[in-house]
């Protein structure tokens, strides 16, 4: 199965992000979702992990199954929030044991409740890192945070921290944002810090207002008056989805256009903003 640092190392990716399935349902309605993004011919496809471990067993049967049964290479995320590493080390095996060598190294958030929390042995993604790195042969990426993460004191403070992660990790992918100069500085940034480690964009199509704003708050990407206003006057829920992939499309091409290494999207499990998305940039489908 492919490395995605070899990937990136070969030509530009374009990858696709799914959340692991809970239910008979859910599997049936992502396994429909996949099987309408293969003509896309993916890079690769990566599987979320829900912090803490909820949804480990799920996570690992999406990523083996994807490994079985496509020709796709998989990429599992993983958390290092409430983990010891002893079951990182455990979860990370049953991966390399079945041919999956793409981790996604991430922080994860801490529960809402904190009677929740489960005692952790790594405090950053950079912990998780570097023990990936030590004990494992994989190709690792980590979460770049354009705008800045929302816990970070500043955006400088944030940049070393992501340059330290990028030091060890074979690329990073970023959180959704909406202008594409957020990806230039952030290029920049790292350039000067010395890091020229490819820094994948993820995109999120818009196709539902309430939906992207909630999730613009939580991950601290602002979300642009005009954006906003070009939504709002679509009068139905087409139309706004309609918009939405306009505006995704727009900030593809510019993205391409200044030199990105890949694109990331974000499906929420659904395949049809992608495929349109990718129709009206021209790329190529089987
Ligand atoms: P970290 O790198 O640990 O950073 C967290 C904060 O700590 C930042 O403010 C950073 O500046 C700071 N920091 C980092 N290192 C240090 C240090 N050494 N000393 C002091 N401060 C430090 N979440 C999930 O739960 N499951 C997923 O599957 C998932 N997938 C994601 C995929 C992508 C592409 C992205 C961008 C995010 C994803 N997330 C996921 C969300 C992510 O877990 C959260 O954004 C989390 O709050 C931060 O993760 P991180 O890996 O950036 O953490």
């Amino acid at each position: 199965m492919a490395r995605i640092g070899d990937l990136l190392a070969a030509s530009r990716t374009f990858s696709f992000e799914f959340s692991p399935p809970k239910t008979a349902q859910a599997s049936l309605s992502l396994g429909h979702t996949i099987a309408e993004l293969a003509p896309l011919g993916p890079s690769f496809v990566s599987v979320t992990y829900g912090a803490g471990g909820s949804t480990r067993v799920h996570t690992r049967d999406t990523v083996l199954w994807v490994r079985k049964e496509t020709p796709v290479s998989p990429m599992a995320h993983l958390t290092c929030v409430g983990h010891t590493r002893e079951e990182i080390s455990s979860i990370v095996s049953t991966y390399v044991e079945a041919g999956v060598h793409n981790v996604l190294a991430l922080g994860g958030d801490p529960p809402k409740d904190p009677s929740e929390a489960r005692p952790s042995e790594y405090e950053y993604a950079i912990d998780l890192l570097r023990h990936l790195r030590a004990d494992f042969d994989l190709s690792i990426g980590v979460a770049a945070h354009p705008e800045g993460h929302p816990r970070s004191p500043d955006l400088a403070t944030d940049r070393r921290h992501l340059a330290e992660k990028l030091r060890i990790a074979d690329f990073a992918i970023t959180q959704f944002f909406f202008e594409v100069d957020h990806w230039v500085r952030l290029a920049e940034d790292l350039a000067s810090l010395g890091v020229d480690k490819p820094v994948i964009p993820g995109i999120m199509p818009v196709t539902n207002l309430d939906q992207v704003q909630r999730m613009a708050q939580l991950s601290g990407a602002a979300f642009p008056t005009w954006l906003r206003e070009r939504l709002e006057s679509a009068s139905t829920p087409e139309e706004v989805r309609r918009v939405g992939v306009e505006a995704a499309t727009e900030l593809c091409a510019g993205l391409l256009e200044a030199g990105v290494p890949g694109l990331h999207f974000y499906t929420l499990n659904k395949s049809t903003a992608t495929r349109e998305i990718y129709a009206q940039l021209g790329l190529p489908v089987a």
